[in-house]
């Protein structure tokens, strides 16, 4: 079977291997779609941090079960599924109290360790999840990414009712927005420098969308929420400016989640956390329960992903993707590969 492999930032090679054995407990899958994501990309520019060559990409994806192992039950030849891309250690403290996805010694699929650029994957039956015959390939392939926003809104424990600043209209923030709704919270304003972005959020359905380079952010979250503003914010973008508007624009008391990856360290004002009594709380991956809050997110209708499909390349022209990204870049959400 045919494998892409990325031996160095920007290049990415095939080689010919052999369809893998499933081996006890494990699923051979046949994949069918894989997103191109922010991390993804960052890899393809040599610039994360945690990742070494040659490495096989691949961390959102949908795929058919091809072959059961032995002593697999619960799947069978055929279903779609997705799966959790997170290797454990299942020794160390956060993985013995259930907190696996901040393992000491998580290693991630696509990053890590091998991920699902090839024809055929052999993996854990346990790490994956069976999805509803009527999903499509590609919101299949964006479970991985809601995921990530279920569980940045779990921080924040029950989002009923709450209103919500989500900094960044980018595919994470858009998702967050959309699932925030999802989950009952009672409205969202999301911030974006690119109009382009925010027309998305829009069509979304999030109500309001703001453009902080040509609006008062501090003014329309006013007009939104009133005098009293958000319940809590949301950084998605992982830059020094929206942090600082996070800190700034926050309700006393308030909680602001750390979604966004931060490729340069921030300077941000420590004075008004301490000052206002603001929470800084990150936010890492996802539960296992998180993948199942998402699936029902997308089975009851409650997010819209087409807006965020922009586009697909054929797996055998995987480095397309990335070019097409590049110069695309606030215009592309969420970039796929078929097979
Ligand atoms: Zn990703
Ligand atoms: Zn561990």
């Amino acid at each position: 079977m045919k494998q892409a492999v990325m031996t160095a930032p920007g290049i990415i090679t095939f080689q010919d291997v052999p369809v893998p054995e499933p081996g006890p407990a494990q699923l051979l899958l046949r994949i069918r779609r894989i997103g191109v994501c922010g991390s993804d990309i960052h890899v393809n520019h040599g610039l994360h941090p945690y990742t070494k060559y040659p490495v096989v990409q691949g961390h959102e994806v949908s795929a058919t079960v091809e072959r059961t192992g032995q002593g697999v039950s619960g799947f069978d030849p055929g279903d779609l599924v997705t799966f959790m891309p997170q290797v454990y250690c299942g020794t160390c403290l956060p993985c013995r109290t259930g907190n696996y996805h901040i393992c000491d010694n998580l290693k991630v699929m696509g990053f890590q360790t091998t991920g699902a650029a090839s024809e055929y994957l052999a993996i854990a039956a346990d790490k994956c999840l069976k999805l509803p015959p009527k999903i499509s390939l590609e919101a299949g392939a964006m479970i991985e990414p809601m995921a990530v926003a279920v569980h940045a809104l779990g921080r924040l424990g029950d989002v009923k009712g709450l209103r919500l600043v989500v900094y960044g209209a980018g595919p994470i923030g858009n998702l967050v927005a959309q699932c925030a709704l999802g989950l009952g919270a009672a409205d969202v304003l999301i911030t974006d420098t690119s109009e382009h972005r925010l027309g998305i959020a829009k069509a979304c359905g999030i109500r309001h969308c703001v453009n902080p380079a040509t609006s008062d952010l501090e003014v329309a979250i006013q007009a939104a929420f009133g005098p009293d503003r958000a319940d809590a914010a949301l950084e998605c973008v992982g830059v020094e400016a929206t942090m600082t508007q996070a800190i700034m624009f926050a309700r006393k008391g308030s909680i602001i989640v750390v979604v966004g990856v931060f490729g340069d360290k921030p300077k941000v004002d420590l004075g008004l956390v301490q000052d206002r009594e603001l929470q800084l709380r990150g936010t890492l991956m996802y539960r296992r329960e998180d993948y199942a809050k998402a699936i029902e997110l997308l089975v009851s209708n409650s997010v819209r992903l087409e807006a965020l499909m922009s586009a697909h390349f054929p797996f055998d022209h995987y480095a397309e993707a990335y070019r097409y990204i590049d110069s695309n870049r606030d215009k592309t959400m969420k970039v796929f590969i078929d097979f």
